[in-house]
């Protein structure tokens, strides 16, 4: 039988996935929001759909400063919102 594999939900949609499937942001220890592409980066973490809405959902709506309970500098937020530019736009 296949093992349960961990959930997370995506902040932007509410969406429940595997780990494997979302891609997770998180807080480092100097106090910055970045991707995790390996998903193993020590610190807060919040997860998101490789999905352009979900994280631009995210941004506007400040739900990582929620998340990561952090507020996102300037710099962060622009260079979140233009790796979700290279996202596609999904339904
Ligand atoms: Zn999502």
């Amino acid at each position: 039988m296949a093992r349960k594999k961990p959930q997370r939900t995506c902040i932007g949609c509410r969406h429940t996935a595997t780990k494997r499937e979302l891609i997770r942001v998180v807080r480092t220890p100097e106090g910055r929001a970045e991707v995790d592409p390996t998903g193993k980066q020590a610190g807060r973490g919040a997860y998101l759909c490789a999905n352009r809405s979900c994280w631009q959902r995210a941004l506007d709506r400040k739900l990582l400063n929620r998340a990561l309970k952090m507020t996102l500098s300037d710099e962060d937020a622009a260079r979140l919102r233009a790796y979700a530019e290279s996202l596609p736009e999904l339904d």
